[in-house]
């Protein structure tokens, strides 16, 4: 036996030469046999040896040692097979080891440069190495595990594969030994995204996997993003078909209190209107998405590797096993059941994947052997099983983890409005292609030709957590940007096609369409072109809605001698409105930033007229040279300075906007319909950026260290008035300038703010706001929609889940805005929508604030390493960032502002698209369509309910998503169940299959319902019924939604004769 002791003795600690090695104190004896001095334990022995028992004792020893090392060269120093099968033991602590790398889709560099390792000089990162060596570790281990989550880089891995190791991947998908988990195409950012672009990308990311693996996601992995939406929980989550999500980032004082109470795992309720039948088991890191200190093993990690060679002097086996067993005790301490997840992994981790195997065969081996806890290699899915299988009962979360801060002062909300023209540039897009998407359908999806797959691939991976959401280098948003523009002029082709062929009714008369995406920047050429005698401008006004429609269109043009006729060749009402200098300056410096030439001459109106456009459908009108007797109505222009009285008041509907002149500023709002009326100011401010070495303001951190109010400097302003629009025109500094514009038929103000080059040459960072100021009494609440979906209930300085140490009372009451945010005080409600991603709060009562535009001078030192300090350049002449945007103000009576801010609000998403051709003579109506509407002549969609794809599939079937805009309770008509008739949509075939899926796409609804975990959550209310639609018969197709509903569904429809064009 003691031969035995001994053996395992010195196998444990051959040497300590160099190390420190635990011992028992005084039984220890140095020996020195051939040349090498042994540290050896000798049970039984005593501290003090008489010397000739030392002698016979080290002459014992020494024949001892000599069998032991005997023994082991002859055994153990040989290759050793670790045991890593292990499974889960009750009874134990289960340390769920799973394997991952976080793979940005660009952020320090470009998705290609992080996928193929160029550009090392900034980071050393190659996906392909991830890919290429994590498959072969896979290969030579069935027990390992790894997870997948960004299809946009597995894709271009995947082209690039041989036959035979697609199929020996497909096998490793199959054992589950590879599992794609999340399985968008980037892991989306949840603050900045709306959920139209959410759904898009985890689509196509779905489809793939269901297309090569026949896979089906379980999990939702959103481990980086910098805080996490209600919608990423119930729609993306849920309605996906998860079981369970999983994230890091969270507010430190939520964390700190949820790890006492145990409470890191909840049952999240995202939706109101849906509550528990789209809750999500979801699960938080106790720290962040890496492993414990001490246990990340890529190659230039400073984790001490397991050493069990007897040969090596630094032999740790105990030591480390010690260590992760503290370590896994430390996080079972803070977790429910016997199940802890450790994310063995980081950013851009297993480029050399044997690295972390290797190490984590070891550990399993030992760990396991040593018993105190458990460990296997695992993925999610086998820890969301593991911890359903417990039978927990789990509290429930409702809302969502807004605003996200990692320590004092150190809030997450700069990103909320980051790169605002990238933002904005990003939801255009997304409009764009929902439209074109349905215009690819009405003409037929062709294999060759322009297509949207290329838009749709770019506004994809601009969803990514460093895309829309700003925090990326300027080389990499410059790549996202033009991904998108590249992918546009595909759109914009196949859109031209498209309306060429639906517009097409005789064999000679395909129109040639042109569209101006710089309209922004007032630049259009086809609308600019000076109409010579015969000659008249087609304009195809297309609503890709399904509800009828009046807007107001607006184009430069380069006359006023201009009428606007409709297709039946009536005069439309059309007004003219100079082009102000302020335009004129920002289009010739951005047409030559944006095209490398400056246009030569420049439109001297806009012209507005209203288009009537059927829904889903278009509208055709002709704007001719006027003769003598008739033209378009000029506006009138007038400047405050020449007007008497204190007051203008402009509007020439129902809303009327008064404007003190001494001032120059907004002052009331009266509504004549809604009797509406009250105080209102609006007005613009800046904070300056905090620069101090604690925590500067940078592209994701929010820190202001004071804020100036911006005066108008000028205080005169200039009023527009005609027949469809009045506007007021304010020069509120060198970098401000304002319109503040109102519709006839409309009931809402509409500002149009050109902001920037912000200015720097004091050495600050400023971030600009504008205020809506009214008399509400609104008691420090407000409300902002989740990813342009639900609304949610917001408090200044308060959390629902825990008592808020406020330490930045401006930062940490930022929240992100998509769609729009609202105050009400019991009688009247404020609402503004905006038309892009931006922060915003209400830190004063019946206030709105906005985040418009942001240009600061350090890095937050989160990791980008770069200033966010956008310019634009003329050859080398560069220039702070001029933005251009709109907002929009209305206010109601309590209870019916819903209507506008869901309704008008997606208009706002969807606008109209606008076409242009040119016509000799004045024979467009015989030649062509003019007016059409793909649905039933008699039918439109109800207010509430809007088409958010209809997208035909490579396979030839119809991808149809029908969505409910209205809340439950959110207003007396609206919301309520909604219904639309498929036989109306598609009125000219037979619908033959209608098939119910998930949100994604990737499996039938009922199979997605019938897997569903069911998990029990501690709640003390009683959940109000939910309403969802029922099966949809298959002889009355009609497809019910309840509030907040999105329903998918594929169609399988009999070719047609088209009743339009010829095909
Ligand atoms: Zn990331």
């Amino acid at each position: 036996m003691i031969i035995l002791d001994a053996a395992v003795t010195v196998y444990q600690y051959y040497t300590a030469r160099e190390t420190n090695t635990i011992l028992h104190g005084s039984r220890r004896l140095f020996l020195s046999f051939l040349g090498v001095d042994f540290l050896f334990i000798l049970p039984g022995s005593t501290p003090n040896l008489h010397r000739r028992e030392a002698k016979t004792m080290k002459w014992l020893v020494n024949i001892l040692a000599l069998l032991v090392l005997l023994w082991f060269w002859g055994g153990e120093s040989k290759y050793m097979v670790y045991d890593t099968s292990q499974r889960m033991q009750s009874g134990k602590i289960n340390v769920h080891l799973v394997p991952h790398s976080h793979d940005d889709v660009g952020w320090l560099k470009t998705v290609d440069q992080y996928y193929t390792g160029a550009n090392n000089s900034i980071r050393g990162a190659c996906v392909q190495n991830v890919l290429d060596s994590v498959i072969s570790a896979l290969l030579d281990d069935k027990n390992r595990k790894f997870i997948y989550v960004e299809m946009a880089f597995f894709q271009r891995w995947w082209n690039q594969q041989s036959e035979l190791l697609k199929s020996k991947v497909k096998e490793l998908v199959k054992t589950g030994q590879l599992e794609f988990i999340n399985g968008g195409m980037c892991m989306h950012d949840e603050a900045t995204p709306h959920y139209i672009d959410l759904i898009d990308q985890t689509t196509l990311g779905h489809m793939f996997i269901q297309g090569e693996f026949g896979q089906t996601p379980r999990v939702g992995w959103q481990i980086d993003p910098f805080g996490h939406s209600s919608v990423q929980a119930y729609l993306l989550g849920a309605e996906v078909g998860f079981d369970s999500l999983f994230f890091a980032r969270m507010d430190y004082q939520d964390r700190a209190k949820r790890k006492i109470d145990k409470t890191l795992e909840v049952v999240w309720r995202g939706s109101k209107s849906l509550g528990s039948s789209s809750q999500i088991f979801t699960g938080i890191f106790p720290r962040h998405y890496d492993p414990p200190d001490g246990f990340t093993f890529e190659i230039n990690d400073v984790s001490p590797p397991i050493q069990d060679d007897v040969l090596l002097f630094d032999y740790n086996v105990e030591e480390r096993v010690n260590d992760f067993v503290a370590a896994a005790m430390a996080q079972a301490n803070v977790t429910r059941t016997n199940h802890i997840m450790w994310a063995m992994g980081t950013d851009f981790r297993y480029q050399y994947a044997v690295s972390w195997f290797r190490q984590m065969d070891k550990f399993i081996h030992y760990v396991n052997l040593d018993g105190r806890v458990n460990a296997l290699y695992s993925t999610p899915s086998i820890y969301t099983d593991a911890k359903h299988a417990a039978n927990e009962t789990w509290p429930l979360k409702t809302d969502d983890f807004f605003p996200y801060a990692d320590k004092v002062n150190t809030y997450w909300t700069g990103y909320f409005t980051s790169r605002p023209a990238f933002k904005g540039y990003v939801r255009t897009m997304s409009g764009y292609h929902l439209a074109a998407r349905q215009l690819e359908y009405f003409k037929g999806r062709k294999s060759s030709g322009p297509n949207t797959d290329a838009l749709a691939n770019a506004l994809a991976l601009a969803q990514h957590h460093d895309a829309v959401s700003g925090t990326q280098r300027q080389h990499v948003a410059s790549d996202y940007a033009m991904r998108i523009s590249m992918g546009y002029a595909q759109a914009e082709k196949l859109v031209a096609s498209s309306l060429a062929f639906l517009t097409k009714k005789t064999s000679t008369s395909t129109a040639m369409f042109q569209q101006c995406p710089l309209l922004n920047i007032t630049y259009c050429p086809p609308s600019e072109a000076v109409l010579s005698n015969g000659k008249s401008l087609v304009v195809v006004v297309y609503n890709p809605l399904g509800w009828k429609r009046e807007e107001v269109v607006r184009i430069p043009v380069s006359s006023h001698e201009l009428i606007v006729v409709d297709s039946n060749g009536r005069e439309v009402e059309s007004q003219l409105v100079p082009i102000f200098n302020a335009s004129l300056n920002m289009r010739s410096y951005h047409v030559k930033a944006y095209l490398g030439e400056t246009p030569s001459n420049a439109p001297q109106y806009w012209l507005g007229f209203t288009a009537s456009l059927p829904p889903l459908g278009f509208s055709t009108y002709i704007i001719i040279i006027s003769n003598a007797e008739t033209s378009s109505t000029m506006s009138t222009v007038s400047t405050s300075d020449k007007i008497s009285g204190e007051t203008v008041v402009v509007g020439g509907g129902n809303l009327k906007l008064h404007f003190a002149t001494n001032q120059g500023k907004l002052t009331r709002y009266t509504n004549d319909r809604s009797l509406v009326e009250g105080f209102m100011e609006h007005s613009y401010s800046y904070y300056s950026a905090y620069n101090g070495t604690d925590q500067a303001s940078g592209a994701y951190i929010f820190r202001p260290n004071a804020t100036f109010p911006i005066k108008s400097q000028g205080q005169g302003f200039t009023i527009v008035r005609g027949p469809l629009m009045d506007e007021v025109h304010q020069e509120l500094n060198s970098w401000i300038y304002q319109v503040t514009r109102v519709y006839k038929e409309k009931e809402h103000a509409e500002v149009e703010f050109t902001i920037g080059p912000i200015p720097i040459d004091d050495g600050v960072g400023k971030e600009v706001t504008t205020q809506i100021t009214t008399a509400l009494k609104t008691n420090k609440t407000f409300y902002t929609d989740s990813n342009g979906r639900d609304f949610i209930k917001r408090v200044c300085d308060f959390r629902t889940d825990w008592e808020l140490q406020v330490n930045e009372p401006v930062a940490g009451n930022y929240y992100p805005i998509n769609l729009g945010a609202y105050v009400e005080d019991g009688s009247m409600e404020l609402s503004v929508l905006v038309d892009r991603p931006v922060g915003g709060s209400s830190l004063a009562d019946g206030q709105i604030e906005l985040m418009l535009h942001r240009r600061l001078l350090y890095d937050d030192v989160k990791g980008v390493g770069e200033v966010l300090n956008e310019t634009v350049c003329v050859l080398n002449d560069c220039k702070g960032l001029m933005i251009q945007g709109k907002y929009y103000i209305r206010m109601d009576p309590v209870g019916d502002g819903a209507k506008w801010r869901r309704t008008f609000g997606q208009e706002l998403y969807s606008p109209v698209l606008v076409a242009f051709a040119q016509q000799e003579g004045n024979d467009w109506k015989n030649e062509h369509v003019s007016s059409l509407s793909m649905i039933d002549a008699s039918y439109s969609l109800p207010n509430n309910t809007a088409i958010i794809t209809l997208q035909e599939l490579e396979s030839g079937k119809l991808l149809l998503r029908l969505a409910h805009l209205y809340e439950v309770g959110e207003d007396k008509d609206y919301s309520i169940m909604a219904s639309v008739e498929l036989k109306k949509l598609f009125p000219d075939r037979r619908i033959r299959r209608v098939t119910e899926m998930n949100l994604s796409g990737n499996q039938e609804r009922g199979e997605m319902e019938r897997k569903r975990l069911a998990w029990k959550v501690k709640s003390q209310e009683e959940e109000e019924e939910i309403v969802r639609g029922g099966g949809v018969d298959s002889e009355k197709l009609v497809v019910e939604l309840g509030p907040m509903e999105i329903r998918t569904f594929f169609l399988q429809l009999d070719d047609h004769i088209r009743m339009f064009g010829s095909v």
